[in-house]
């Protein structure tokens, strides 16, 4: 895909998931089916292969949005996969660049990330799982909780402890294929929201990994997931929020208009009045960080860490507040599976707790602030 414009872009995106994504958003939420059809969409526009289709962080935030209106768990399926792409296309060796070129993973294939474990929350340097080298292979042992496209991405990239005795720089991101042996997959969790993604457990049992499947450098896992999760992932979840909070904001100015009570709409009511008001306001403070945030990391890298975090904090906690406020300006209706606001409050609350929960968040950021 030549370079398209941001305006464009939006409208690509815009088109796919009105057409294609929404019609059948909630049946996959209740049915827990994975968005495969709606992963091939998204392939067939071109907006796999990241790096080839020169997506910056703006665009990639834009695109994201349009998919998380129509549909937050394929928005999150895809911007697990778009982690894998972004640790090959940052920190890949020349020799993984040609394993898995963004060209193939253009055409097929879909990555995960595996940071998190049963006992390490949203701490990564708490993370057991070992790698140890063995000629040339590493023997992974461990397991990771919770990842999302799990038994169904080909692709996982998946932090280690090479060396225990090291702390932070004893850690290192593998490429670990679906099929390794020794991998093997947990059953999906029933979770509250975002319910066609696949949250499962994997477990590694002297798995298998060749040496060269190593992305970065021993050691060097702290930076690949600085860069490829919270550099570029946490862009994807702040813009997932955002996509959220826009379409329950839509749904509840029309929601306002139509409903009549008592020969009047609910929205000639200051109360339901105030309440569209402050969805419109954060939604749109919101969307301005995450554009700022984006904008700043496309320009200077050196900050997208920082900025990540932001847009991701804020972004989050908006779309909960607007999601809950979606659902009061619907009354009873909005409290039922047939409303979809109820199911886009359900999918905003998981990313209070993914990408790290905001009680991480706000501990990181000050910590940056004042320079900890
Ligand atoms: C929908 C969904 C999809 C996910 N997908 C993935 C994925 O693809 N890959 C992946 O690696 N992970 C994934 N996760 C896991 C996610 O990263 C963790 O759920 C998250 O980091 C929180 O960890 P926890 O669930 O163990 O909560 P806990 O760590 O048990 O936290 C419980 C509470 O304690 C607080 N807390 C814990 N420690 C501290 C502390 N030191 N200071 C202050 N407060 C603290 C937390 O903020 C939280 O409020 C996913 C999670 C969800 C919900």
């Amino acid at each position: 895909m030549q370079k398209l414009s941001v305006e464009e872009i939006k409208k690509l995106a815009e088109k796919i998931a009105k057409e294609k994504l929404a019609p059948h958003a909630s049946e996959i939420d209740q049915n827990r089916s994975f968005p495969w059809e709606n992963i091939c969409e998204l392939r067939k526009a071109g907006f796999f292969g990241l790096g080839i289709a020169e997506f910056d962080r703006v665009r990639f935030a834009t695109v994201v949005k349009e998919i998380a209106k129509a549909c937050p768990s394929t928005a999150l399926v895809y911007v697990s996969h778009s982690i894998v792409e972004k640790a090959i296309e940052y920190t890949g060796s020349e020799a993984i660049k040609k394993k898995w070129p963004l060209e193939i993973l253009r055409k097929r294939g879909l990555g995960a990330f595996a940071v998190h474990e049963p006992d390490c929350g949203s701490n990564a340097g708490a993370i057991t799982t070992q790698a140890k080298k063995d000629g040339d292979i590493y023997l992974v042992n461990g397991s990771k909780f919770f990842i999302t496209s799990a038994g169904e991405a080909d692709l996982y990239l998946v932090l280690v402890r090479t060396d225990p005795e090291k702390g932070p720089q004893g850690m290192s991101t593998l490429l670990i294929e679906k099929d390794t042996p020794g991998l093997s997959f947990g059953l999906p969790e029933d979770k509250m929201g975002l319910r066609s993604t696949s949250s499962r457990e994997m477990f590694f049992g002297d798995c298998r990994v060749p040496v060269d499947h190593l992305i970065g450098k021993e050691g060097e896992g702290t930076q690949v997931i600085g860069k490829a999760v919270i550099g570029w992932g946490f862009f994807g979840a702040a813009a997932i929020s955002v996509g959220i909070a826009q379409a329950a904001t839509d749904l509840s100015i029309k929601h306002a208009k139509e409903r009549i009570i008592a020969g009047q709409p609910i929205g000639a009511h200051q109360a339901v009045q105030f309440m569209i008001t402050d969805m419109t306001v954060e939604t749109e403070a919101a969307d301005a960080l995450l554009n700022n945030c984006a904008n700043k990391a496309d320009s200077f890298p050196d900050t997208a860490i920082i900025n990540g975090l932001k847009a991701k904090l804020f972004a989050s906690e908006i779309a909960v507040d607007v999601t809950n406020k979606a659902i009061q300006v619907h009354g009873g209706h909005g409290y039922c599976r047939e409303y979809v606001v109820e199911r886009l409050f359900r999918d905003a609350r998981g990313l209070l707790l993914h990408f790290k929960t905001s009680e991480w968040l706000r501990q990181d950021i000050a910590k940056a602030t004042l320079g900890l």
